[in-house]
């Protein structure tokens, strides 16, 4: 606090070392930057829009699945995890965990939350809906039930998510989303065919 007032959040840390509060040392490990909190927040506000268009993208994807399956879904994973790491490192700030949640979280990641809570937020977000950790940040589940109100299928954040699979880290979570359905497909087909 400074003369009354909170002093500048951990986002501006020569700001805050300026006025003498104690600033502590890499609190975040992400280093994140005010610019892609606007852009997570225009995810978030826009978050049916990209609900649609991701139902959209994942139709054309699971559509080219003979072509990934003939190239060999390991000789596209690279080249596909660097397009997908920088379309959402840029639109919400995706940290590659490899197991998307973002259509049922209201499009805000959670691996974003510094605690990485992947089903709802802790008891430490403030009165302002910021986070504890991180002051400048807007909660990333406060921001993920309010994307989720916008969202046709946005009730999907009630479901409990499994905790995260470090080994998938790095991978695409497109391609992974792909081969499953796509396997589904064929179990059913194999299913209607017996
Ligand atoms: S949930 Fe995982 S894959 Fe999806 S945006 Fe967040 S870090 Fe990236």
């Amino acid at each position: 606090m400074v003369d009354g007032k909170p002093g500048p959040g951990n986002a501006a840390p020569a700001k805050k070392a300026a006025t003498g509060a104690y600033t502590p040392a890499a609190v975040s490990p992400n280093r994140r930057a005010r610019r892609s909190y606007t852009i997570r927040l225009w995810s978030v506000r826009h978050s049916r829009f990209l609900e649609w268009f991701y139902g959209r993208f994942a139709d054309a994807f699971l559509w080219l699945h003979p072509v990934w399956n003939r190239i060999g879904y390991g000789r596209v994973e690279r080249p596909v995890t660097f397009v997908e790491r920088n379309v959402k490192g840029l639109l919400f700030d995706c940290r590659m965990c490899g197991q998307c949640v973002l259509s049922s979280t209201g499009m805000s990641c959670p691996m974003n939350c510094p605690k990485q809570l992947r089903n709802g937020p802790c008891g430490g977000v403030r009165a302002n809906g910021h986070c504890e950790v991180e002051p400048d940040m807007p909660c990333v589940w406060v921001q993920a039930w309010a994307g989720s109100r916008n969202m046709v299928n946005g009730d999907a954040i009630l479901k409990v998510q499994k905790p995260v699979n470090q080994s998938l880290r790095e991978t695409s979570s497109w391609l992974r989303v792909t081969a499953e359905a796509a396997a589904a497909r064929e179990n059913a087909k194999k299913g209607e065919s017996a």
